[in-house]
């Protein structure tokens, strides 16, 4: 099943009680890079701003779901423009990193001009669940662990231009319009490039109601997946 888009944001990320711990052997080393030099998010905030801060490090968390540098994104600043222009994340996710620096340079490059050019607005802020999350793909008992187990992943449920109220909020699962159509099909165009994986409705069940993007490294080599 999807998971529910969330209507009325909570506060905090849901955890997933039922979410299987991978077998994996108790205290084993974090991976390669975990608990690097802090350049990543020195960089990420020098360039994306003061909504962005190192993520505390969960005590206990399950080797296998270690996040390398952990960063809580509250907002991205771009600064594609003169004037500076703050994205909020609702609500803050944890993501690596790497993924955050992806996501910012996507939407100054990416969604920002096509929220411009379709509503001649700004894109001022991103409805998110699913960053860093302990669990399997798809919420499943079993196989692979999920790409939001590592924080390489965010799931968006909508795009909020201008105020949200007089310019809405284009919804992933329900565009409204052909404009926001057109705006979504950009977007998820442009996530294709960005990204190594892309997923949104019209791909399968469990993405039916939001796009998913991440930058899991590909078995097969050189192939990006984009439904
Ligand atoms: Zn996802």
């Amino acid at each position: 099943m999807p998971p529910r888009r969330p209507a009325d944001l909570p506060a905090a990320p849901v955890p997933v009680p039922d979410a299987p711990k991978p077998a994996t052997g108790e205290n084993q080393d974090a991976p390669a890079g975990s608990g690097a030099s802090p350049a990543c998010l020195a960089a990420l905030m020098v360039t994306h701003g003061t909504g962005v801060r190192a993520a505390e490090t969960v005590p206990g968390q399950d080797a296998a779901c270690a996040v390398v540098e952990p960063v809580v994104v509250e907002a991205l600043t771009l600064r594609t423009d003169a004037e500076p222009r703050r994205i909020a994340f609702q609500p803050p996710v944890t993501l690596s990193c790497a993924m955050a620096t992806v996501v910012a340079q996507w939407l100054g490059t990416s969604v920002q001009p096509l929220a411009r050019g379709h509503f001649t607005r700004e894109l001022t802020a991103l409805r998110v669940g699913g960053g860093h999350e302990c669990r399997r793909r798809n919420r499943s008992s079993t196989g692979a662990l999920s790409e939001h187990a590592n924080g390489r992943a965010l799931d968006i449920f909508g795009f909020v231009i201008g105020d949200g109220k007089v310019d809405g909020t284009v919804v992933v699962e329900k565009p409204d319009g052909a404009s926001q159509q057109r705006f979504l099909a950009g977007v998820r165009q442009s996530a294709c490039g960005a990204f190594m994986t892309s997923l949104g409705p019209g791909s399968d069940a469990a993405h039916s109601n939001h796009l998913h993007v991440d930058i899991q490294e590909r078995r097969i080599s050189a192939s990006r997946f984009c439904q």
